[in-house]
């Protein structure tokens, strides 16, 4: 008997990445693939980001199960300049071709002051922030930028062209604090979060999208089927067409509308292209580079309600580990369904 809706599980992040595992496992991952789209998953889990952890699973299988993405990709790293690191994912989901890659940025970030990583042939359906964050870990600047599928129209038009597009910076900290590490669609919501809406019956605000009659609308249904809108209107927009430069153009990657036009229908992520930056402070030569930031934060906390961004999910990943993931009971009974398949 299937679980009613709005019944909820609590899973240990040891079952989350297990389950996650096992069900790209049987929908054809080898171990490296299996072990990095889990890890991912686990980590957005941890950090209480409901749309980028489990609620992906069926998604990242489906893609896998379609053929479009190969589950034994072996994603291929070369420096193509000494600040150039180039990535092809062999056609497979990015969370390989992301952990492959980022240690060779990292050190050629270290040698140069500035690094960058474009890379192609690869399916990015996670949240920005893990690609980031293990690069200010390292006392490192980290930016990265995804394009997708066409869901969202340029400034003033009807018509899907950009994907939402995220883009996501982090920063080190001193005195052991995690790294700052903010993580955004260009897009006005992330489609996640607008599926979860038409999943739970919730309307979603104005601005978010059009229908398929180029009228606005709150129906998050009529979005999906129509367009969504960037944030802030034609500001937003321009940095989802810098993201579809940085992300696709740079590598050589699908944009957006072309990725939309090969997309296979299965319902998870569409190959396209990623650039991560990283960039060294210490070869900026700027003193005290840590306080200075500590002392930016400080001024941003001292102001009534302000916090920084990431606080939320720090917030989180300081209880969830101890109290357990909680998760629709419907969508785990499908993920467990897809691993026994
Ligand atoms: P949100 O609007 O939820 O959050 C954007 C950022 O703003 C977060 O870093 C968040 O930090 C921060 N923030 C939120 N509220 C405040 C506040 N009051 N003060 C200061 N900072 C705040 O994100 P989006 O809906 O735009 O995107 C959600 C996720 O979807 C992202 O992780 C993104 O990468 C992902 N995505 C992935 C795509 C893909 O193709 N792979 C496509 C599009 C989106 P905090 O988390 O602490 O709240």
């Amino acid at each position: 008997m299937s679980a009613p809706a709005g019944q909820t599980v609590t899973l240990s992040l040891d079952e989350v990445r297990s389950l996650t595992a096992a069900a790209l496992g049987a929908s054809g991952a080898d171990r490296p693939n299996a072990e990095a789209v889990a890890d991912v998953v686990t980590r957005a889990e941890r950090d209480g980001c409901a749309s980028h952890g489990i609620f992906r699973v069926p998604g990242y299988c489906a893609a896998l199960r379609s053929g479009d993405s190969k589950g034994d990709a072996q994603p291929r790293v070369e420096r193509r300049a000494p600040g150039v690191v180039f990535v092809d994912g062999d056609r497979g989901l990015a969370p390989l071709p992301m952990a492959v890659g980022r240690p060779v940025l990292a050190e050629a970030a270290k040698e140069q002051g500035i690094a960058s990583m474009a890379i192609r042939n690869s399916a990015h359906f996670a949240a920005l922030w893990p690609d980031v964050e293990p690069l200010a870990e390292q006392g490192l600047l980290g930016m990265s930028f995804v394009n997708s599928r066409a869901f969202v129209a340029p400034a003033g038009g009807t018509k899907r062209l950009y994907g939402t597009n995220p883009m996501s910076f982090a920063c080190p900290r001193a005195d052991g604090h995690p790294p700052m590490v903010w993580d955004q669609a260009s897009s006005a919501a992330a489609r996640g979060e607008i599926m979860i809406a038409a999943r739970d019956g919730h309307a979603v605000p104005e601005g978010f999208g059009l229908g398929p009659d180029g009228q606005p609308t709150t129906d998050p249904n009529e979005v999906l089927k129509g367009v969504q809108l960037a944030f802030g209107g034609y500001k937003g927009a321009a940095i989802a067409m810098m993201v579809e430069i940085l992300a696709a153009g740079l590598s050589g990657g699908e944009f957006s509308f072309e990725a939309e036009r090969e997309y296979a229908g299965h319902g998870g992520p569409s190959h396209a292209g990623h650039l991560v930056i990283a960039m060294d402070p210490a070869a900026f030569g700027a003193e005290n580079f840590l306080e200075r930031v500590e002392t930016l934060f400080g001024m941003i906390l001292a102001d009534g309600d302000a916090r920084l961004p990431g606080d939320r999910r720090l917030a989180n990943r300081a209880r969830i580990p101890a109290e357990g993931a909680v998760l629709p009971a419907k969508l785990v009974e499908e993920v467990r369904e897809i691993a026994r398949a």
